[in-house]
């Protein structure tokens, strides 16, 4: 097996990189170079591989439909035996139902009647509605004017025999669900679940039903990064509070890269704090701090201890779920070999103004909300402090100042993510 290239040699392909200022993109896309999916297939029923990742493309073994089939009610025959000019008169020699198809063969000058879904009777290419055609004594009559192969679906038309049918990489959806069981597949070869490990540091978090002394305050991240973690379906390791020591720190880091595909920490990466988790994942494997072009989120860290991909988030609340969304979570579904999942970006009308300086990135919490006039706004919810988790909490949105842009002016269009599915 080739070593795996170090850290710094694949951020040395950065150019320019400087990590006192790395924009948000340019960290995004070292953190995707560094990487690599795992591939490790395990076979489940077909339900339990709802939000897992498919990892194989997935090849139909049969056609859908599985035969010709009619799209509407109606009667349908051969094209050919019609009238060149006006209307043909065929003689009705039976019936098919979706389920009940016709079992004889359709002769020149003959029809059947034909329910949506019946197998195309042998003999026949085409159907005209019954809104259109008339039956008289046995026969129906069918005016001018019908195309060769109308109202007809063909076999495998939806779905080609050994053809993909979904392609690997991809988180399967209820529509795949169904999809895969039109297939009459009954099981799914999906990535193993990923395993994360997290931790929250800081000598002043105190856990829920611990007294909260003086200058302490309760150790929420754990709790946020859980909810984001949990819907993302991989499999968790909550390792609890490590205090601001290096030998603790140590600790929990190694134990972490034992059992763990990636491990998150929130806190000790600020430039107070930044020394003694530097030393400690110097000497556990290789990290790099940077300070990102953005806001909330400044200081981040990211590297590997053992096989584990390490992500040092900063230690405000806000800050730790912005930087999870955007450097985490594309990580994450990268490591478990699912495709890439942009987030869906929309636009509406900012309700304020804002106050924005070029050079970074940032993200405001918003309630969009639509107007008296219909049109959809954004306003943003309080103090919008990287502390203040209400804000979060109020929100339905992020506004998404991007890093060349200045001041807003009330009523300007600005890019929002809404949290649904992404933040909740
Ligand atoms: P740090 O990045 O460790 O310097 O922390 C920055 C700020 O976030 C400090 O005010 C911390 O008290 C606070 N903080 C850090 N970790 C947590 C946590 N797990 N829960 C709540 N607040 C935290
Ligand atoms: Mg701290």
């Amino acid at each position: 097996m080739t070593p795996s290239p170090t850290l710094a040699s694949i951020l040395s392909e950065f150019k320019g990189f400087d990590p006192k200022a790395v924009p948000v993109e340019t960290a995004q896309a070292a953190i995707a170079r560094c990487v690599q999916p795992l591939d490790c297939i395990e076979q489940v029923a077909l339900r339990d591989a709802w939000r897992r990742v498919l990892a194989r493309d997935l090849l139909s073994p049969i056609d859908v439909p599985a035969h010709d089939n009619s799209a509407m009610d109606g009667w349908a025959f051969a094209h050919a035996d019609l009238s060149p000019h006006g209307e043909s008169r065929l003689r009705v020699v039976g019936e098919a139902f979706a389920g009940s198809p016709f079992t004889g063969r359709v002769l020149k000058g003959q029809a059947v009647r034909i329910m949506t879904g019946a197998v195309m009777p042998e003999g026949c290419d085409t159907v005209v509605p019954q809104e259109l055609a008339q039956t008289h004594d046995g026969h129906v009559l069918v005016p001018p004017g019908q195309t060769p192969g109308q109202h007809r679906r063909l076999r495998g038309e939806d779905l080609a025999r050994n053809k993909p049918a979904l392609r690997a990489g991809r988180i399967i959806g209820a529509a795949d669900l169904g999809l895969i069981a039109s297939l009459g597949l009954a099981e799914v070869p999906v990535q193993r679940r990923l395993r994360v490990a997290f931790f929250s540091t800081g000598d002043e978090l105190r856990s829920i039903g611990e007294p909260l002394e003086a200058g302490s305050v309760y150790d929420s991240n754990r709790y946020t990064l859980w909810g984001l973690l949990s819907s993302l379906g991989v499999d968790l390791i909550d390792m609890g509070v490590v205090p601001d020591s290096p030998d603790a720190l140590e600790a929990a880091m190694h134990r972490a890269s034992l059992h763990a595909d990636a491990v998150i920490s929130s806190g000790g990466v600020s430039v107070g704090e930044a020394d003694f988790t530097r030393e400690v994942m110097n000497r556990l494997g290789e990290v790099a701090f940077w300070t990102i072009a953005m806001r909330p989120g400044r200081p981040m860290a990211f590297g590997r201890v053992g096989q584990a991909w390490y992500f040092g988030l900063p230690g405000n609340p806000v800050a730790v779920m912005i930087t999870y969304l955007f450097f985490v979570r594309d990580a994450l579904l990268r490591l478990s070999g699912a495709d890439a999942r942009p987030v869906l970006p929309m636009q509406v009308r900012s309700a304020q103004a804002l106050r924005k300086k070029p050079g970074r990135t940032e993200y405001q919490r918003a309630l969009v909300t639509r107007a008296q006039d219909g049109t959809w706004q954004a306003a943003i919810t309080g103090s919008q402090g990287s502390g203040v988790l209400r804000s979060m909490s109020e929100a339905n949105a992020l506004i998404v100042l991007e890093h060349h842009r200045g001041d807003v002016v009330e009523g300007e269009a600005v890019n929002v993510l809404p949290f649904d599915g992404l933040l909740n």
